[in-house]
């Protein structure tokens, strides 16, 4: 049975108390939201904090609600109330979809989308127990000196496999961070950074408070896929998540478009503004899905074959345009 390493449990009761906490135990400090990540990485001693600050009992940051022209998400709404949200699932289907399908319902129950947002990067040579981590000698991101993933690599290239950003960047979302230092909002294009090792500019005393989706005045449209090997409880393989804003006439006036689950950080599909103004037909989706395939490489972090998710992209890419373009609620 795997164990966990000996820490002190704390339990504020409002934002600013768990600013106080992070203002004294800083870098020996995790925050605990759902646990559904935190606590398995703590029993393979991937972290050891000798303080945990547990977040259920903030209230201020279980809320969601429209405020200033926008959806205003607590970090500590659950995956499974953001999935059940009437406004999301009207408004933002593919944030609501992409939430349905995190993990499995119990987790869903407690896992949250502050801690979806922080989710550690993933990898077939770290996300493994203590004693196999020794036995292959560590690696990069903790403990070691070498990558098994790129030989002779000086950047990790864990997979960000959080099902709720790659949406969230294509909804242009931004994050609220909170610390004793102050306050700043981020979009969240600048939240994430290329570095498996730790993906987001998040500082130790740093808390995620809410999440911001501009509320759309036009036709918005958005999709979300997401390649797995088991539908019912799994990290993604691949991920894309697909938004548009629609003119009467069925052109894009813009669109994005994000793939995941590959490499360090969620990737904006870039060179796509020549199809700005241009009806969304079956011949634009498929200019998409070859930018998505000639801009993405899959690794082998882990254990699906790579050149297998790479052939998923355009097919992936079409399903989530369809979906998107698809009459009727999602
Ligand atoms: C079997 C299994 C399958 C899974 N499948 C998926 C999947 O398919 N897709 C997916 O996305 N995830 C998956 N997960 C991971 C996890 O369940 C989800 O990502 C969940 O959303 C994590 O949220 P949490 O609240 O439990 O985070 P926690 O475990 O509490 O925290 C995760 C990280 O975020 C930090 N953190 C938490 N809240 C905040 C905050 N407000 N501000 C700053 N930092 C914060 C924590 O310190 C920690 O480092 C899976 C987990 C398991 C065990
Ligand atoms: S990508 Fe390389 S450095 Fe990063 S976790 Fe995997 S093996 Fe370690």
């Amino acid at each position: 049975m795997l164990t966990l390493p000996p820490f002190q449990f704390h339990s504020p009761k409002s934002v600013a108390e768990a600013l106080t906490l992070l203002e004294a135990h800083g870098a020996k400090a995790k925050l605990h939201a759902g646990g559904t990540d935190l606590v398995p990485n703590m029993k393979h001693r991937l972290f050891t904090p000798e303080h945990v600050i547990g977040l259920r009992d903030v209230a201020e940051l279980h809320r969601i609600g429209e405020r200033d022209g926008a959806l205003a998400i607590g970090s500590m709404v659950t995956l499974a109330d953001l999935a059940r949200d009437e406004r999301v699932r009207a408004i933002f289907p593919s944030l609501s979809s992409a939430a349905a399908q995190v993990a499995g319902p119990q987790l869903r129950e407690m896992g949250t989308l502050g801690g979806n947002l922080a989710l550690d990067t993933r990898c077939v040579y770290y996300n493994q127990t203590y004693f196999w981590r020794k036995a292959l000698g560590y690696c990069l991101k903790k403990d070691g000196t070498v990558c098994h993933v790129v030989k002779g690599g000086q950047k990790c290239v864990a997979a960000a496999s959080n099902d709720t950003a790659p949406v969230l960047l294509s909804l242009g979302a931004t994050v609220r961070l909170q610390s004793p230092r102050g306050s700043r909002e981020l979009p969240l294009d600048q939240f994430y950074v290329a570095d498996g090792i730790r993906n987001t500019v998040l500082e130790p005393d740093e808390l995620i408070t809410e999440v911001r989706v501009l509320l759309p005045q036009g036709r918005l449209v958005t999709g979300y896929q997401k390649l797995r090997l088991r539908a019912s409880i799994d990290y993604p393989a691949l991920t894309v998540a697909v938004a548009a804003w629609l003119e009467k006439d069925g052109t894009a006036q813009w669109i994005r478009m994000v793939i995941s689950a590959l490499g360090a950080r969620p990737h904006a599909v870039k060179r796509i503004e020549h199809l700005f103004g241009k009806p969304l037909d079956a011949a634009a989706i498929d200019e998409l899905g070859q930018a998505a395939y000639k801009q993405c490489h899959p690794l082998t972090n882990i254990n699906v074959d790579p050149g297998w998710r790479r052939l998923m992209i355009p097919v992936f890419v079409r399903r989530a345009w369809q979906q998107a373009l698809a009459p009727g609620p999602q």
